[in-house]
């Protein structure tokens, strides 16, 4: 990995622009990489001490899959040197995926476009939750900081934290002077003082300690994705990868200590089976160990059961991985999983950690008979009631902190720059269109009816009483749209294809007559086949392929697409 002082100036290196609008840019030659460490063009600089100090407080803290630069060999060659790698920013104002505003800096503001995106990968990922055994927690966005101060927080990521204020600070009815300070006002002023959360661990530690637990109910696993906050500072700030607010699908896992293997091996799994769906790929596994510097809790024993666990773990998941020595964070070892995306670039984006630390600090436990073979992983070598097995006593979870995406808004990010404009039809944000070839009273019509169909929001397929509640939909399409204006057919045939629609959908007097649509579906790559170019413009123009349908059948074949994540 990066010495921290060369990662903390690519944490810290300002982006080519910020993002403060997405207002179209004069040039792309500016535009700066994901992961602007592992680019040539770019130029790491001296990072300042504040920089330096967070990302050592991000590799050493929980949960640090957030924006974390990785190590990168140089980027392979492209067969044209001179292409210039997609920018999210640039796709995101074409797409109208998301804005930003001077109002919140750093906090991406995700127009309809981006909304479908972000909640079709977090549809895909609770799908996937009940395969995998998660349950979904709702969490609050502030915590006091006492409670900030029992996870250490409070010592080392303070100033990564935004602070909230109670109404009883405001009045001045505790504030004191520093000066003045004894341990019982700070005591005070901590119970006053809030802060918004930057990660959901500490919250997933209260709600395993407010139930008793049986070494029969573990492992439990708890699935969050509530934005957090990190307090980055604004010159780092750009698009939806250097952001002061931003989601993961984050998930805790308390198992007991011979459920590690098997839980970071489901892990994984769901890490490959995800990446493969996404299309994303190739990536590589890292095992940091323990560090070096002196700065790491737990024993030898502890360290030694954990990093064997994990080897196994990586060894039984029969892809290749590599050791990074010294790497862990203090509380664990740990597992990230590196991306590589199309230009040969570099990005860390899931993470598995193990930690010690979390359920000692909460006095997290849990009941098992024979505690001291249990705490061991040796629970299985004792039958239950036999002579070996001791009373039930108490004993403390492994946490194995874990997120497949990282941080959503990143790998969205790296998604827009993956697909370029050519998304596969279930994540398109724009699925389909229907184009009128005149404006008719009749045509226009039935566009409008057509589009009803596909959206879901005909009164025919809808499935509602009179007046009560939707009780289901016969669609998933919510990204239908429609253009009825007077202009011309190649026009707006060639304005919905630059935009990316995956279905263009034309319609004429004679269609309306029979009840159908001809349907262009050369926008919806197929996978694993070639990829699909449009024809050169100086050559014979290529005719697309149109399909003469109805819309249900149109509606049926989208749907399967979609559902199947296509
Ligand atoms: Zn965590």
């Amino acid at each position: 990995m990066l010495s921290p002082r060369h990662a903390s100036a690519a944490l810290r290196a300002p982006a080519a622009r910020l993002a403060l609008t997405t207002s179209p840019r004069p040039s792309s030659s500016s535009i700066s990489p994901i992961s602007s460490i592992s680019s040539p063009r770019f130029s790491l600089i001296t990072p300042s001490i504040r920089g330096h100090r967070l990302l050592l407080s991000l590799s050493r803290q929980y949960c640090s899959s957030h924006g974390s630069p990785a190590q990168s060999p140089p980027p392979k060659q492209v067969a044209d040197k001179d292409r210039i790698p997609p920018d999210h920013r640039d796709l995101a104002v074409q797409q109208e995926l998301f804005t930003t505003s001077i109002y919140s800096p750093g906090s991406p503001i995700f127009l309809p476009n981006g909304a479908r995106i972000f909640n079709r990968l977090v549809d895909f990922l609770r799908k996937q939750y009940v395969r995998y055994g998660f349950q979904e927690v709702i969490t609050p966005t502030i915590y006091k900081k006492a409670l900030w101060a029992k996870s250490g927080h409070l010592d080392n990521y303070a100033d990564d934290m935004f602070t909230v204020s109670s109404a009883s600070l405001k009045t001045g009815e505790k504030r004191v002077d520093s000066a003045q300070a004894t341990d019982e006002t700070t005591a005070a002023t901590i119970e006053d003082e809030y802060g918004l959360k930057p990660m959901n661990c500490p919250g997933h530690c209260l709600i395993f300690a407010a139930q008793r637990h049986s070494y029969r109910d573990l492992p439990i696993r708890y699935a969050d994705f509530s934005p957090l906050h990190r307090d980055e500072i604004s010159g780092a700030l750009s698009g939806l990868t250097r952001v002061r607010r931003f989601h993961q699908d984050d998930g805790h896992i308390f198992c007991r200590p011979s459920q590690v293997e098997d839980e970071i091996r489901s892990t994984l799994d769901f890490v490959r089976f995800t990446y493969s769906v996404l299309g994303l790929g190739p990536y590589r596994l890292v095992l940091s160990t323990r560090p070096t510097d002196g700065h790491l809790i737990g024993s030898e024993a502890d360290w030694d059961a954990a990093e064997d666990a994990l080897r196994r773990a990586l060894d039984s998941s029969g892809q290749a991985w590599t050791i990074n020595p010294g790497d862990g964070a203090f509380y664990g070892p740990k597992i990230d999983i590196i991306l590589q995306d199309s230009d040969g670039k570099e990005h860390q984006t899931a993470t598995v950690q193990l930690d010690f630390q979390l359920p000692r600090r909460f006095e997290l436990s849990y009941q098992a008979p024979s505690p001291e073979l249990e705490r061991e992983g040796r629970a299985g070598e004792v039958e239950e009631g036999s002579a070996d097995a001791t009373e039930a006593g108490p004993v403390t979870p492994v946490m194995i902190h874990r997120a497949v995406l990282g941080s959503v808004e990143r790998l969205m990010a790296l998604l827009i720059e993956h697909y370029n404009g050519r998304w596969p039809f279930w994540l398109n944000p724009r699925q389909a269109i229907v184009l009128t070839v005149n404006d008719s009273d009749a045509v226009v019509s039935f566009a409008k009816e057509v589009q009803a169909v596909l959206a879901g929001t005909s009164t025919s397929t809808l499935t509602s009483t009179e007046s009560g509640p939707i009780t289901s939909s016969p669609t998933l399409l919510a990204a239908v749209d429609v253009d009825t204006s007077a202009r011309t057919l190649p026009l707006k045939v060639r304005e919905a294809k630059s935009k990316g629609y995956g279905a263009i959908l034309v319609v004429g007097p004679k269609d309306v007559a029979k009840g159908t649509v001809a349907v262009d579906l050369s926008g919806i790559p197929v996978k694993g086949a070639e990829e699909v170019t449009e024809a050169p413009t100086s050559g014979k123009k290529r005719k697309q392929p149109t399909v003469e349908m109805t819309p249900e059948a149109l509606l049926k074949l989208l749907q399967e697409k979609a559902n199947t994540y296509q």
